[in-house]
């Protein structure tokens, strides 16, 4: 296509009209190989954010993110395999506790995760918050520890779907990220780069998550749903909640401890809650197991201790301090100043500013304002109650980890002021708000 064909291809867009496969792919090869300007593209985005794409445009857009780089097959690997992805949240240590829990099930992971940004965590900062523990593992040894051990969680490398790479910081430069077909070819392309036998995903919905509704959230199960469909390959979606945290640790070695006390059977909350159904739907959709025996062996696996025991075998793999299951407060970072979060009164939960809470760890330094900005492993927030839980007055919630005593009270302000209180009871939130695939 030439430089004249690529500006048609927009306006066509522009006017309303549907692009083919070829136009669709001609362009964001063409945008990733440096053919086409950021001008251009960005008119390009703009158009297909106002006008929408339908099902086989947004096929094609995945189809090009996906051939834009390399893939890795996982054909190498004899046990079935399953990836799991969350489009973000807070304290969402799902993967740490996910792909242990599966290995100990007889599966494969071969996880490629991402770094925090804004409010959001990232599982790469919280694992290298381990001593020694490497993330930019080699193709060849991802495929190998996932063989060998069943889980692998490393670095997704700049080679596999290079398209969204580009694609992404200019749709954030455009004001075009919150478009459903974008996103959602975005997330699939880099699920669907890597062979799993079945893919997991985790759409968030609330306040603390990039759809606040769940409207919003299940459109975007929807179309990533039909997007494997299209593909071929073994996908359910879950959305979840995330109108306050998912678990209890707002950090990074804060989650890691988090991630030891739920393999080690101690917090059974709802992060616990959320690795055992993910577990559950992958044996019944790869395994043909029953729902109950299902979930019983994913109970048994981590109260057993064979999970957390895929944990030590993972970190020790990756070059990480493996006494972090045994003493996770021997061994990780922590922070010199401890505040606690204490209820201003009595009452009922009503409801949590997650993102507002994300906000107030990644302040204390947990997290980035810029991609590539260092962050702090040890400061961050751990908060405990759930919506609808009564607390006394004076109760402590929970504690902020920060660096000074300024940084400290600023948390705890933020936190509180995160919250809200009823007098009379509240309903407690579910965890999972639909399935679909
Ligand atoms: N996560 C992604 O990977 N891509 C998006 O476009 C949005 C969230």
């Amino acid at each position: 296509m030439s430089a004249r064909d690529f500006r048609d291809v927009v306006a066509a867009k522009r006017d309303g009209g549907t692009l083919s496969p070829d136009e669709v792919e001609g362009f964001v090869l063409a945008y990733t190989r440096d053919e086409v300007h950021d001008d251009l593209a960005s008119a390009f985005l703009m158009a297909c954010f106002i006008r929408g794409l339908d099902q086989a445009e947004t096929l094609a857009l995945t189809r090009a993110m996906v051939d834009s780089g390399r893939t890795i097959p996982l054909d190498g690997i004899s046990r079935p395999t399953v990836d799991k992805h969350s489009t973000g949240g807070v304290a969402d240590g799902l993967t740490l506790v996910f792909a242990p829990l599966a290995a100990a099930l007889g599966f494969a992971v071969a996880k490629l995760s991402g770094r925090g940004l804004g409010h959001t965590g990232g599982t790469l900062d919280k694992l290298e918050s381990i001593p020694g523990l490497r993330t930019d593992l080699p193709v060849d040894r991802l495929e190998r520890q996932a063989e060998e051990i069943g889980c692998v969680i490393a670095a997704q490398t700049d080679d596999l779907v290079p398209a969204d790479g580009k694609f992404y910081a200019l749709r954030d430069a455009t004001a075009t990220v919150p478009s459903i077909p974008l996103i959602a070819s975005s997330v699939m392309s880099k699920k669907l780069a890597v062979g799993a036998d079945l893919v997991l995903l985790d759409v968030k919905s609330g306040s603390g998550a990039f759809m606040k509704t769940f409207k919003d959230a299940a459109l975007l199960a929807e179309a990533c749903a039909a997007l494997a469909r299209d593909w071929g390959r073994a996908c359910r979606v879950a959305v979840t909640d995330m109108s306050q945290p998912l678990g209890s640790a707002v950090g990074n070695a804060l989650d890691i401890v988090e991630t030891v006390e739920v393999l080690r059977g101690e917090d059974r909350g709802r992060l616990r809650e959320a690795a055992l159904l993910f577990a559950q739907e992958a044996q019944v959709r790869l395994l043909g197991r029953g729902a109950d025996e299902a979930s019983a062996r994913a109970e048994a696996a981590i109260d057993g201790g064979a999970a957390l025991d895929y944990f030590r075998r993972l970190v020790e793999a990756q070059g990480g301090d493996p006494r972090v299951v045994d003493d996770p407060g021997e061994v990780l970072p922590s922070a010199p100043v401890l505040r606690p979060i204490v209820a201003p009164s009595a009452g009922y939960l009503r409801g949590v500013d997650a993102e507002a809470i994300g906000r107030a760890s990644a302040d204390l330094g947990a997290g980035r304002r810029h991609k590539g900005d260092p962050v702090d492993h040890a400061v961050g927030i751990v908060f405990r109650p759930k919506v609808g839980d009564r607390v006394a007055d004076r109760q402590e919630l929970g504690t902020v980890h920060a660096r000074d005593e300024d940084a400290a009270d600023a948390a705890v302000r933020r936190v509180l002021g995160a919250l809200a209180w009823s007098d009379e009871p509240v309903p407690a939130v579910p965890l999972v708000h639909g399935w679909f695939g």
